[in-house]
Parts: structure tokens; sequence; C-alpha cells
């Protein structure tokens, strides 16, 4: 059981990501389940809506601000998406028993049942990590003018050794994961991180559009293109959710100038998951002796990506809920880059 657990990562609270935070990772990690759930993929959504419960159950209600009084209303969100996590998951629990049957002369079922053990504990009991790890990455796709609009919109930012960041959102299509809108949510920035703000105003949008977060995209104003402590936290919990995600660094004074990294699994991203450290701070070079994927890099250049030139992608830049006039054209835009982009370059 114990060895199960362990598959799906108990992660320590970070005091610092506050519980709208938080419920945004929530929520989003339940779109994606419910993608898996329309393709079939019961694996994949039990293993996503067990971290769900998990991260509820161990991880945020250890949260300091998690039983003050104002967090009344927030608190009974998780709770309920805890128990809704926990209700599929009784419900799909027989198909993955039935299919893990029929695979179990084949190859070795590493999963043990454990009557005594918790809702979510004995859930997890059924499912088999073999399959799960079989799985193979799918393609995201995203089109590289989207690079340069990012780079325009956070150029003032950029000029004044201020980081900027947007979330990377899109649709499945054919097994490939599209990068249709990138979002540049409220935001603070400084020389070397940025912060979102107002992550509901994010997730509303993203619901309203059915659109996932496959990623995000930062600049480095005068730093290389690599990632830095902070940002290897910031994206294990993007790819903790999806493992295809991406986080791209754009550093317009160094050689590379772009970067589309992740982090190695297993490898980079265990280490990180239980890295209680915050803020900038040292990791080792490579993965430690003794932790899953020894010796390999924390990140790595991405191979699951493909950079679209041509216009079979259509993508579109928002402000978060804000709406621009076009400074070229002077109509209405939620994209006024992405206008700015075309009418002056194109
Ligand atoms: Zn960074
Ligand atoms: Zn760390």
């Amino acid at each position: 059981m114990q060895k199960l657990f362990e598959r799906v990562e108990t992660v320590p609270v970070n005091p610092y990501i506050s519980l709208k935070r938080y419920l945004y990772t929530v929520q989003q990690a339940f779109i994606h389940a419910r993608q898996y759930q329309r393709e079939g993929n019961y694996e994949r959504e039990a293993l996503l809506l067990l971290r769900i419960a998990t991260l509820v159950q161990k991880t945020i209600s250890k949260h300091p601000n998690y039983n003050k009084i104002e967090s009344a209303n927030i608190v009974k969100e998780f709770r309920l998406h805890a128990q809704l996590a926990i209700k599929r998951l009784e419900e799909i629990k027989p198909l993955i028993d039935a299919k893990q049957n029929n695979c179990e002369d084949s190859q070795p079922a590493n999963s043990v049942k454990d009557k005594s053990a918790p809702e979510s504990e004995s859930l997890n009991a059924g499912i088999s990590t073999h399959s799960l790890s079989a799985t193979k990455a799918r393609t995201v796709q995203i089109h590289e003018d989207m690079l340069y609009v990012f780079e325009s919109a956070a150029r003032k930012n950029t000029k004044n050794n201020k980081e900027t960041c947007g979330i990377l959102a899109g649709v499945l299509k054919q097994r490939i994961l599209v990068v249709t809108s990138l979002i540049i949510p409220k935001q603070t920035g400084k020389s070397d991180s940025c912060e979102m703000l107002n992550e509901e105003e994010l997730f509303e949008l993203q619901d309203r559009k059915s659109l996932m977060t496959l990623g995000w995209i930062h600049t480095h104003p005068q730093h290389p293109c690599f990632l830095s402590s902070v940002d290897v936290h910031t994206h294990a919990s993007f790819q903790w959710i999806l493992p295809e995600s991406i986080a791209i660094v754009v550093a317009p004074t160094d050689k590379q100038r772009i970067g589309i990294f992740s982090l190695t699994h297993p490898g980079g991203l265990e280490y990180i998951l239980q890295c209680q450290q915050r803020g900038h701070h040292p990791h080792p070079e490579r993965v430690p002796k003794g932790y899953p994927g020894e010796g390999k890099p924390f990140y790595e250049n991405c191979t699951h990506v493909e950079l679209i030139r041509d216009d079979s992608i259509r993508f579109e830049v928002s402000f978060g809920k804000r709406s621009k006039l076009c400074p070229v054209r002077k109509h209405r835009v939620t994209n006024a880059v992405y206008c700015l982009f075309y009418h002056n370059i194109r």
C-alpha cells in the first residue's frame, strides 16, 4: 500500500502558495480528468482523481490559512472537489479492475489491497503503475508566432527588467494537445520572478472556453535561457497534473533565446515535489543518489513539442477579462497584441 501511495506523490504544503492558487490547480486537474474520461483513459483519470483527493486531504488541509474563518468558502470548494473525485473513483474502479484482470497474465500487478485504508488510499489500491508509466506522451503543438507575440506583449516589462508570464491553454484534437490560447493574466513581475494574480478570473476564462492548461511561458529579461529553482518548482505543479505540460522561457539576451522545457520523469519532477525549500535556492546539479531517476538532469528540452509555422492552427491572445482597443485598426479586441503584431509586422 505504501508503495502505491508513493506513486501518488504526497506533496508537502507550500504556505507561500495561496489557497486560491491551490484551488486553480485542483480545478485544472478536474478539467484534465474529464478529458481522460472522454478518451476512455481510465487509469490516467483515476491517477489524477487520486492526486486531487490526496492533495486536498493531505496537503491543502495543512495550509496555515485552511482553518481560518475567512477561508470557509474556499474550504467548502476543496471538500466538494475531493468528494467528487472519490465518487468518480468509485465509479471507475470496476472498469480499471476489469482491464487489469485482463492484463494480469501478461504483466505483474503492483497493486496491493488494504481494507483498513482510508477512502482515497483503498481506491488507490486498484491502479497498476505499470500501465500508467507505459502511456506515451502526447504531442503538444504550438504556433511559432505565439512566441513572438508573447515577446512583443512583454517588451515593456522586459525593458524595465521585469519578468512577464503567460498561460498556454488549449484543446485536445485527435490525440494532439494544441495550444490555441495565450492568456496573459494580471501579474506582478520582478527581475527574477513573476506571480500571477487573480486565479479565479483565469479559471473562469478557461472554463468558459473549455481550455485546458498545457503549460506556461515567461521571460528572463536579463538572465540566460534556463529554468531557475523557482521555475522548476512552478513547473512541477503544472507537470504533476499534466505530464505533457511545457515551460517556455524567452530570454532575449541569451544566444538560445527560446527554450521549451519539462522536468525529467522519473527524476526532476519527483525530486522537486518533495523539495521543501522556497524562493531561489540551490538544487544539486543532477538528481541525487537514492531518488527516482538518479543521475538525470532536473529538466530537459522537450521532445514532444511541435512548432507550427503554417496556418494549420489558429490562436488568440487574451489579457484575462479585459478587452482592449486595437491600436492600429481601433476595433475592440481581447487580443490587442495579436492584432498589433499582425497589422504591423505582417
Ligand atoms: Zn524563470
Ligand atoms: Zn527546491
